[in-house]
C-alpha cells in the first residue's frame, strides 16, 4: 500500500445499544451500533429485539399505536 493515501486502520471500540462493547478493526477508533452479536436475534435465538431505552415505546406513542 502507498503511504499517506490510506486511512489509518486501527483498533476500534464498538459500543452497542444493548450495552455490550467489543473491539474490532476500523478506520475509526470508536463507533456505536444499534445491534451486535450479543443482542441480535439470530445469535440470541429470541424473536424480539431488546427494547433498550424504551425506543419502541416512544415510536409507538408518536404514532398512536397501543
Ligand atoms: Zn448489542
Amino acid at each position: 500500500m502507498k503511504e499517506g493515501i490510506h486511512p489509518v486502520y486501527t483498533k476500534c471500540v464498538v459500543k452497542c445499544a444493548c450495552g455490550n462493547t467489543f473491539e474490532t478493526m476500523s478506520t475509526k477508533s470508536e463507533m456505536g451500533v444499534d445491534i451486535c452479536s450479543k443482542c441480535h436475534p439470530f445469535f440470541t435465538g429470541k424473536q424480539k429485539l431488546i427494547d433498550t431505552g424504551g425506543r419502541v415505546d416512544k415510536f409507538k406513542k408518536r404514532y398512536g399505536i397501543k
